[in-house]
């Protein structure tokens, strides 16, 4: 009863978050980044900060992640960081030789004001930038949004700074995946590919943080998109995004700056966000979908049907990123699911019409985005009335022990199971995926419950 001080008597509150449902825009900036090929993060701001979110980023991914810091210190706290920034750039390409530094701000510089783009020109008429090399930025202030927010500004960055309206007009779409992990990254390029269509990718974390074991350690894994790739995106015949709130900017960036037409579309997880995302996507290429991708469909209808009478009815506990939980939402109700809580810390205009719109009857659920709808509440709401299953990342392991109640672990961060880096669950198979994770702990908890009579073998 890690949790027993909490109660079922909601109080509103205005200016206090417990144990919220997202963490800090930094960690966002710095996963994008490092789906930038030869991309070396840097956070400008103290230590701790750094070092916060590259272990948070570590311990989800189980992967080395790299990042530097402008190490703040008191006198820079009240003179400013711009003479630790330049340093920190001439260094950085003196000792690690990134191909771009991609510079997010904390708190601590946000409020101090400092003011990256001309700290960052600064370095460029100093000849601290070499030839051939960038540096990139964001303004990632965590007072404000959340890591989703700080994503969804960091691949606004790779637009701002690198496509070129004058690139050479191609077939290629790119793609805008969200806030996802590299195993749905990889997924997507799949899907893609299958269809015989070349994308960008806005960013690319596949092969970087789950690059095969080799023996030797890269500092810059052979994965996420390139400069160039970036480049050439000026010239793409369309853009898709992926999750209204981590890949609208930009989306919007790349039509305001290179006249591409965009379409944005919910993350493709489940069966009809990714029948959406397989007929938007060949519509814009002109091209058929292929029988393979046909039969994944037709695996996972088959799956669904087979298994609807376990999970149908079951209520349903939901929380983490908006583009996720509003398709995952979508997912369980298409199973007959009923998600009745459904709660996301990052702020998110349209919340609750989102969730109507992926088929949650929403006048019987109860729905909440932004600082104050945190875990308490959504606890608070599941002791007023339980739920069947809790769906959410690591820290939902609290309440389901307290509660006693089946849990499958998505979103972001998990930090103490595998596989979400492996495994996607985006796409068709990656719906089977979940599927199979969901019946997993319903069976799991009926063997365990079962009176020996009723103990079965076969379920
Ligand atoms: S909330 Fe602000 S001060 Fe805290 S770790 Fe994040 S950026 Fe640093």
């Amino acid at each position: 009863m890690l949790l027993r001080h909490t109660t079922d008597e909601v109080l509103e509150r205005s200016a206090l978050t417990v144990n919220p449902a997202k963490t800090c825009q930094p960690i966002g900036a710095m996963y994008a980044a490092l789906g930038l090929h030869g991309c070396l993060p840097h956070s400008h701001g103290s230590q701790g900060c750094c070092s916060y979110h590259r272990s948070t980023l570590t311990r989800h991914y189980k992967e080395p992640v790299m990042a530097a810091t402008s190490s703040f210190t008191e006198g820079t706290s009240v003179f400013g960081g711009q003479a630790n920034l330049l340093q920190a750039i001439e260094t950085i390409f003196a000792v690690y030789n990134p191909e771009v530094i991609a510079v997010h701000t904390t708190c601590l510089s946000e409020t101090i004001g400092d003011d990256l783009v001309q700290i960052i020109a600064k370095a460029v008429g100093e000849s601290k930038v070499p030839e051939g090399k960038h540096v990139i930025h964001c303004n990632t202030p965590s007072y404000q949004g959340s890591h989703v927010t700080g994503f969804s500004s960091m691949t606004k960055a790779f637009v701002t700074y690198f496509a070129d309206p004058g690139a050479e007009k191609s077939k290629q779409i790119n793609v805008v995946p969200g806030w996802v992990e590299p195993s749905d990254m990889r997924e997507l390029k799949c899907l893609a590919h299958k269809m015989g269509i070349e994308v960008v990718m806005y960013p690319d974390t596949s092969d970087v943080l789950d690059a095969p074991q080799t023996g030797k350690h890269e500092f810059y894994p052979k994965g996420g998109t390139t400069v160039e790739q970036i480049r050439s995106s000026g010239g793409s015949a369309a853009t898709l995004g992926l999750g209204l709130s981590a890949s609208t900017a930009a989306v919007d960036a790349l039509t305001s700056k290179c006249g591409i037409a965009g379409t944005m579309l919910e993350l493709p997880i489940g069966l009809q966000a990714t029948d959406r995302f397989v007929d938007t996507l060949r519509t814009m290429a002109g091209v058929k979908v292929p029988d393979a991708i046909t039969d994944e469909r037709g695996r996972l209808l088959d799956m669904i049907s087979d298994m609807h009478q376990y999970v149908h009815g079951k209520r349903v506990a939901l929380f983490g990123d908006p583009d996720q939980v509003v398709s995952l939402a979508e997912f369980l109700t298409l199973l007959d699911m009923k998600p009745v809580y459904v709660v996301s810390g990052t702020p998110t205009p349209q919340f609750e019409e989102r969730i109507a719109a992926a088929g949650v009857n929403v006048q019987e659920s109860k729905i909440r985005a932004g600082a104050q709808a945190d875990m308490y509440l959504m606890h608070q709401w599941i002791k007023q009335e339980s739920v069947d299953l809790l769906i959410g990342n690591t820290y939902g392991k609290y309440i389901a022990r307290d509660e006693n109640i089946p849990f499958v672990r998505h979103g972001f961060p998990i930090l103490d199971r595998v596989g979400h880096s492996y495994f996607p669950t985006v796409g068709y198979e990656g719906a089977m995926r979940l599927l199979e994770k969901i019946l997993g702990v319903f069976m799991d908890r009926q063997d365990r419950d079962a009176p020996e009579e009723s103990f079965e073998l076969t379920m």
